[in-house]
């Protein structure tokens, strides 16, 4: 069964962006593969060193992992700090990748904002941290957002490196397996991983401004939905949300230009599980008087069950912390067995 990995950092209240980039396509993935959902705190250290709600962040984002519907007895549900193996991959990756590499990545640009002398280099590193993540297990498929794609494709530069870098090695080591990667022929020791980025809504924009990205961290609580709002909180947001004068298109072409507008389609696409031409074809020359109740109506019903869901859960935190600890076991023993090959690759005394 292919290996599916993805994460979400405890940075924040989860929103609409989060569900639909990441969380609902992780519960899609069950049926078919095997899947490692990570709550990566080491990640949330790197914007911010000092968290005063670290622990309850960690559980509201499992809460949100099970009541999404994802099965941690199935699958794996943990959060990287119980798995020391992903810090050490992070350190060898460190040293496979490059400064100009991670000097291209745009979520370092927006972060560490015009300040670049104070952004911690954690926050640099952040790529490095992610491959690891990945490859410690080996993983071939994760399911993100829109916004995590440049560094999929850091991470496959990174397993590409060490593979051609440590060849010689990998080969008499029985660990590596031959692949190709584009028409070169590599015994490769981690695979090439296949980001999953599809769907209507793979990049939520802010209620506030369609151009900026969905995100736990804005300081408006106004750009985006949580999944922790109830329904007259949904409501409200919906209701504020900006947009231009204009009636919707009927078509999909008729959105360019109209970020907002484009926006909001995409969202009542994902959360119906339709299209965008979809949701034109029903909606294309209504007024968005006509069409916020609608998105209002749609957003509450998918999102009512997971809320009511995540605040039973939360009332139980000594389950949620079983969840993580019997996750992070199975966790621990599969990083473990990558970490001893890499060790022996690398050419470490044991
Ligand atoms: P932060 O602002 O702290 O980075 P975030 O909202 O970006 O928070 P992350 O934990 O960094 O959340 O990302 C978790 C997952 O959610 C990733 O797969 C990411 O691609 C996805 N994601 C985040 N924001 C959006 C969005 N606006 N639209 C679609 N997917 C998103
Ligand atoms: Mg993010």
């Amino acid at each position: 069964k292919p290996l599916v990995f993805s994460g979400v950092q405890p940075t924040g209240n989860l929103h609409l962006g989060n569900y639909l980039g990441a969380i609902r396509k992780f519960v899609a993935l069950q049926d078919n593969n095997d899947c490692m959902y990570c709550v990566v705190d080491l990640h949330a250290l790197t914007a911010q060193l000092v968290h005063d709600d670290m622990r309850s962040q960690i559980r509201s984002i499992t809460a949100a992992f099970l009541a999404a519907g994802i099965d941690p007895v199935k699958h794996i549900v943990f959060n990287q700090s119980q798995v020391p193996q992903h810090a050490e991959l992070a350190w060898i990756f460190n040293c496979v990748a490059r400064m100009g590499w991670m000097e291209r990545m745009t979520q370092f640009k927006d972060k560490a904002g015009k300040d670049r002398e104070r952004a911690s280099l954690g926050l640099f590193a952040y790529p490095s941290l992610m491959a690891a993540d990945i490859l410690v297990y080996r993983a071939t498929h994760v399911p993100v957002g829109e916004d995590q794609k440049q560094h999929l494709e850091l991470t496959r530069d990174i397993a590409m490196k060490f593979n051609l870098d440590f060849e010689q090695q990998i080969r008499p080591s029985g660990f590596g397996v031959d692949i190709t990667v584009g028409d070169q022929p590599v015994h490769a020791y981690f695979p090439m991983v296949e980001p999953l980025i599809d769907g209507p809504a793979p990049r939520v924009m802010s209620l506030k401004d369609g151009t900026k990205k969905m995100s736990k961290s804005d300081p408006s609580d106004l750009s985006r939905i949580n999944l922790m709002d109830d329904a007259e909180g949904i409501a409200k947001k919906i209701r504020k949300a900006k947009t231009d004068p204009d009636a919707l298109p009927s078509e999909v072409d008729g959105l360019k230009g109209r970020p907002e507008a484009d926006n909001l389609t995409g969202i009542y696409a994902a959360l119906a599980d339709k299209t965008k031409t979809d949701v034109l074809a029903e909606f294309g020359g209504q007024q968005f008087s006509v069409f916020k109740p609608a998105l209002i109506d749609l957003a509450v019903e998918v999102l009512a069950p997971i809320n009511g869901e995540m605040r039973r859960l939360m009332d139980d935190p000594g389950h949620i912390d079983a969840v993580l600890r019997d996750g992070g076991a199975r966790a621990r023993a599969r990083a473990e067995k990558t970490m001893t090959e890499i060790r022996d690759i690398i050419g470490f005394v044991r």
